[in-house]
């Protein structure tokens, strides 16, 4: 999906999002200046942004020393591409921080803070995938352990069932 041209609503809070030019992405991001300070990002844009690494020098100055709006967080929001309800995901493995996202186009959005928040978890997308990696491993890990305790289970009953056999057919 490319770069909504048109000025779009505020899923969040309704006032009309502003358009901020990205220079190293050559992006325009959509933040809501006047009302929640909230952010969206259509289709792919939020790649270039979600590390420390990659600049949102535009996006810092232009909401420096702005007071926003408090939102309800819990409420379903509409995706303003689409017309889409939003789904409340969870952006890192870690679970701590949840957007709005839509499943249909792709766009995300995140409340006030909610973009500093997740960048200051990944200097680079390298650190990320190992997160994820080692996240997935443990999980993994524990189900294989999981596994094993099952089988060990299985392997006590099967000698029980043939001590059984045994007694029954040879008399011991
Ligand atoms: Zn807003
Ligand atoms: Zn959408």
């Amino acid at each position: 999906m490319n770069d909504t041209i048109e000025t779009i609503n505020c899923p969040a809070c309704g006032k009309e999002m502003h358009k901020i030019f990205m220079q190293e992405s050559g992006s325009a991001l959509d933040v809501c200046l006047d009302g929640c300070g909230g952010i969206f990002f259509d289709g792919q844009e939020l790649k270039h942004f979600d590390e420390q690494a990659e600049s949102i020098e535009e996006l810092k100055q232009t909401m420096e020393g702005k007071t926003f709006e408090k939102t309800d967080e819990t409420v379903i929001r509409i995706c303003p591409v689409c017309g889409n309800n939003m789904v409340k995901n969870s952006v890192s493995v870690k679970h701590e921080i949840t957007i709005d996202e839509c499943y249909n186009c792709g766009a995300k959005f995140f409340d006030y803070g909610e973009l500093n928040k997740m960048r200051e978890q990944y200097a680079t997308e390298k650190d990320r995938q190992q997160d994820f990696l080692s996240s997935t491993y443990s999980e993994i890990g524990s189900k294989i352990d999981a596994l094993e305790l099952q089988n060990n289970m299985n392997r006590a009953k099967r000698s029980k069932f043939l001590k059984l056999l045994d007694k029954i057919f040879l008399g011991r």
